[in-house]
């Protein structure tokens, strides 16, 4: 499964180029190494993926279907082998890894099924000798730019609506994580993929980017990633007109009422803000509980941390695994050290943390209370396992907290008070609100962000229209 080649065309290469090392974020040690691909062979994905459109577009919906099932049931089957790869090269516990490939497969599955109703419409016409329909196409060749937070579904969310819809697809994957994204070739190519469909390569991220660009065969870009990133992308992408897809950066806030059920709501807390290390975009990075219950909460959320254990993450009693990298690591401890030099107060954590005899890239889940507005945590995405908390007092107080960031990704909020979770899931500026729920993504709805953090949206009916166009025809009769 472990794949050390690129798979362009249909076939794997390493010859002639340069490797790139890949390492346990839990340990340092070096897993494998990839090759990194250069221009020549980006383009060369480019001209594959471009070749194999007319045919896979022309195919009926069902037999791309078949491939994409093929790719689910697989994906199930090698599950144990697939997440194991993945703890190893981005370091999440086992478990969350596993629930990561079997959401891979949703997407895959769900999207076969989708790729069967992609309908057109029929229009009435203002005359009697016309006749208007409105017919959807696939976009052409799709390039996907991904991060290494989940190294499998942020490809597969892009690549099973995109070669559902009839689209071919060349992705980058992070070159901190690329087995888990050749271990989707992989599986491709063992189903007898036609050449070229999907091409998956490692390589200098903005010489590929630069290329995907450049070339006139690529008509879409999907990036996940950083804000920054995909500003720049954006504006590039402008020269050629290429249609872009952003899922960027958040900045989450999590609301706790008084009216909650407290015990529900520090599960969530705990679900949305840990998982996998805090680094995923939709974890939690503020917290406000009302003032009524704020004392109580804190303590039982402190209690609750405590008990989290920082490990190996194929340990299974471990609950955080390693940030990714010693940069990530010291983005938490200058966010801690920032907001503890303002006056906050660390509840629980505060420091580096240890796996066994390993450093690693460990940090103990932490609580911060009474940061200042201005601290630096308050305002930007930590991207780790560091959560400051604060007390409101009003439901408008609480909207206008949560709502004061350039960044509108997901949201949550707890409370059973019907008439005001419809009042505050309205007034809230964000792509995917969780109420009572801290886990929302799924395959059949449609995930994405707002302001800062980007447009276009993954799963759902939503997630196909990406990667369609839709063509008017007019006949005359
Ligand atoms: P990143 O640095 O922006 O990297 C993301 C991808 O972009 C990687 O494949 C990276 O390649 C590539 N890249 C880096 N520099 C590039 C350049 N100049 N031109 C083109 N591509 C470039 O982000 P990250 O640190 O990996 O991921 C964390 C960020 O992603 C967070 O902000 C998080 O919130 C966001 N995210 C958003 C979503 C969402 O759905 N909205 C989901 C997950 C993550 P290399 O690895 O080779 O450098």
């Amino acid at each position: 499964m472990k794949r050390e080649q690129l798979y362009v065309g249909g076939r794997w290469i390493a010859n002639g180029l340069e490797y790139l090392d890949v390492t346990n974020p839990a340990n340092g040690e070096q897993i494998g190494h990839v090759p990194m691909a250069t221009r020549a062979v980006v383009q060369d994905a480019i001209h594959a993926a471009y070749a194999a459109f007319p045919s896979w577009s022309a195919l009926p919906a069902r037999a791309r279907a078949d491939l994409l099932k093929g790719v689910a049931a697989r994906m199930r089957e090698y599950s144990d082998e697939l997440a194991r790869l993945m703890t190893l090269e981005q370091g999440k516990p086992l478990a969350e890894a596993k629930g990561e490939i079997n959401i891979s497969a949703d997407y895959f599955e769900w999207n076969a099924e989708e790729a069967k109703r992609v309908y057109g419409e029929t229009i009435p016409a203002a005359t009697a000798n016309k006749r208007l329909l409105a017919l959807r196409q696939p976009v052409g060749v799709c390039a996907a730019i991904t991060p290494w937070n989940f190294p499998s579904s942020m490809i597969a969310r892009k690549i099973a609506p995109a070669l559902a819809a009839g689209c071919t697809v060349i992705v980058k994957p992070a070159s901190a994580t690329p087995f888990s994204a050749l271990a989707i070739a992989h599986i491709f190519d063992e189903l007898g993929a036609a050449p070229g469909v999907l091409n998956i390569l490692v390589g200098p991220s903005a010489l590929v980017a630069e290329e995907f660009i450049a070339s006139p065969e690529v008509r879409k870009i999907s990036f996940t990633g950083s804000t920054e990133i995909g500003q720049s992308l954006m504006q590039q992408a402008a020269r050629d007109l290429k249609r872009i897809s952003l899922e960027l950066g958040g900045h989450a806030p999590f609301l706790v009422f008084d009216d909650a059920d407290i015990d529900q709501a520090v599960a969530g807390v705990i679900a949305s803000k840990f998982r996998n290390a805090g680094q995923t975009c939709i974890c939690t990075n503020r917290l406000y509980v009302q003032r009524g219950i704020y004392a109580a909460f804190a303590d039982k959320l402190a209690q609750r941390v405590a008990q989290l254990r920082v490990g190996n993450g194929l340990d299974a009693s471990t609950d955080i695994g390693p940030m990714i990298d010693a940069q990530a690591l010291s983005k938490v401890e200058r966010h801690v050290t920032d907001a503890v030099e303002r006056g906050g107060r660390v509840l629980v954590g505060g420091t580096r943390a240890h796996s066994g005899n390993h450093a690693g890239n460990f940090y103990q889940p932490t609580l911060v209370a009474d940061a200042p507005p201005d601290a630096l945590v308050a305002h930007e995405e930590t991207f780790g396992p560091l959560l400051p908390l604060w007390a409101f007092e009003t439901e408008d107080e609480a909207i206008a907290l949560a709502n004061s960031t350039p960044y509108g990704l997901a949201a949550y909020l707890y409370a059973r008070d019907y008439a005001r979770i419809i009042r505050v899931y309205e007034g809230l500026q964000f792509g995917v609100i969780g109420v009572n729920d801290a886990v929302p993504t799924v395959a059949q709805a449609p995930f994405g962000g707002m302001k800062h953090s980007g447009f276009g949206r993954e799963g759902g009916h939503q997630g196909m229209d990406e990667y369609l166009d839709w063509k008017f025809v007019s006949i005359g009769l």
